[in-house]
């Protein structure tokens, strides 16, 4: 079996308390974890904050950090296939997904933030008595702490700004799928950057590896991506330190369909939308809300593409439905069915699969009162709605303590710049869906977080504002 120590300080740091790690395609465990304690969570961030305070790594040029990144991110392409099949034996994510989108996606976050820091506008000010200037300068020690279901992309997400504008970093991975992360903080030390700049640390989060981060007055930032109730927690445990905070917390993103939308299109990608990694997906577009007049056509054509996916093994290149990443997780989904036949919803297709493995669901006769219809499911469950006209697709859509995304069809450019700003969400896409780039800004409104991961706004996040003032002497 394989073991997964933390790697803190450039060297890695077993523990006397271990966990497993289970491939949910098996059920069998891999490897054994670390458990991160108090303790392990204290040396990572005294390594980070030793690295922070007197190592190279703030002190360098952007293009020296850069060049570090651009190294880090040949390695994780020349290590793709070991990455990939790591990723899906840890989560069940589906390799062909993980091959296509992770990882390309993971190298891109690197190679982009390796670029960005050059290109960063420091302002001066126009004064007659002094010279005012200002300067970006990094944080100091950033806490990342990520979720199972994208472990490497989005764990990307944080670690290359954090990286790129100078701070450094102690990287909490969820306990469900530690084994991408871990192999990232080998590969950063085979790239050549500084001990301690990078650190990996395992373990829970409750009163455990990820508590004690967040508790921790020598962690200048958290950068966070999980469930809005632990976002909460961690808002509270950061207050008595002040601690800067970015959230990126939990969706059920709504997809409008109207009547006038390229259907073929609008079908193909609200099946994508509501089952790639088995809709463990924050942006999923769980809620769908399809104009009447094509209402029928629409569920019955779905129902027939939901039933075409393949369900089967994630190591299969034909799979599209893998099995759910962890089983606690996959009892949550599965209570779910329980509660939607309580509720009244109707279930056209799908349903419990054999092992962790849900099949893609669509579920009808929903209505906005039910608790299916609010909560986060993050499974393979599609709930269409019959919606009378625009006002109502809105105003339901934006009924929900979630703000993430939304996605709007139609063939109405009109309609189009009508509908998106009356939409409660960090995005909006029209006639798409995955709109991600490392250009684009990316995160919620209200249940679903604040601040923004990747693109330029990550300057904002990832780097504390300066500014200095130079007196002129009164003569010359
Ligand atoms: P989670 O909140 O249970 O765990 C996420 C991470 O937080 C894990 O590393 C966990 O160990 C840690 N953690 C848990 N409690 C903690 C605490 N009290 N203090 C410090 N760390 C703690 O989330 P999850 O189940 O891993 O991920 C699924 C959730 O993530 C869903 O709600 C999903 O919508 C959300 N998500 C959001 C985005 C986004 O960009 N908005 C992206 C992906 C996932």
């Amino acid at each position: 079996m394989d073991e997964l120590t933390h790697l803190i300080d450039g060297e890695r740091v077993a523990t006397d308390q271990w966990f497993h790690t289970v491939n949910p395609a098996t059920q069998q465990p891999w490897a054994k974890v670390a458990r991160g304690s108090a303790q392990d969570a204290a040396r990572a961030v005294n390594a980070a904050r030793v690295a922070f305070d007197e190592g190279p790594w703030p002190r360098m040029t952007p293009d020296e950090r850069g060049a570090h990144l651009h190294r880090l991110a040949d390695l994780i392409e020349q290590h793709t296939d070991e990455l990939v099949a790591l990723e899906t034996t840890d989560m069940g994510k589906p390799v062909t997904q993980c091959r296509e989108r992770d990882l390309p996606r993971s190298v891109a976050n690197f190679r982009f933030f390796a670029d960005y820091p050059r290109f960063c506008e420091d302002e001066s000010l126009p004064s007659s008595t002094h010279h005012i200037y200002t300067s970006y300068e990094p944080v100091g020690v950033t806490a990342a702490i990520s979720p199972w279901n994208f472990p490497l992309m989005l764990s990307t997400w944080k670690v290359a700004p954090a990286l790129a504008f100078g701070n450094t970093v102690v990287l909490k991975p969820a306990e469900q799928s530690p084994g991408t992360c871990t192999r990232l903080g080998e590969l950063a030390i085979e790239a050549g950057l500084p001990r301690g700049v990078l650190n990996i640390l395992h373990g829970y989060g409750p009163g455990e590896a990820g508590e004690a981060l967040t508790t921790s007055p020598d962690v200048d930032l958290v950068t966070f991506t999980g469930e809005s109730n632990t976002g909460r927690n961690i808002l509270q445990a950061g207050a008595p330190s002040l601690k800067r905070v970015s959230f990126e917390l939990g969706g059920k993103s709504a997809n409008l369909v109207f009547a006038d939308a390229d259907l073929d299109a609008a079908l193909d990608w609200s099946i994508k939308a509501a089952f790639t990694n088995s809709g463990q997906v924050c942006l999923a577009g769980s809620r769908l809300y399809v104009e009447r007049s094509i209402f029928d056509e629409f569920v019955d054509r779905f129902v027939d593409l939901a039933e075409r996916l393949v369900v089967g093994d994630p190591t299969d290149p034909g799979t599209d439905i893998g099995p759910l990443a962890n089983e606690e997780h996959w009892q949550k989904v599965c209570h779910y069915f329980e509660i939607a036949e309580a509720e009244g919803a109707k279930l056209l297709t799908g349903g419990p699969h054999q092992g962790w493995w849900v099949r893609p669901t669509v579920l009808v006769n929903t209505t906005q009162e039910m608790r299916i219809s609010h909560e986060e499911i993050f499974g393979p469950i599609a709930m269409l709605f019959r919606a009378t006209d625009i006002d109502e697709a809105i105003r339901i859509a934006n009924d929900i303590p979630f703000g993430l995304g939304s996605s709007v069809w139609t063939s109405s450019l009109d309609r189009a710049h009508r509908v998106a700003p009356r939409l409660k969400v960090g995005t909006v896409s029209v006639n798409c869906v995955d709109a991600l780039s490392p250009q684009t800004p990316f995160g919620g409104v209200r249940g679903s977080g604040f601040g923004r991961d990747l693109s330029l706004h990550a300057l904002d996040q990832y780097t504390a504002l300066k500014t200095i003032w130079i007196k002129f002497r009164d003569t010359v």
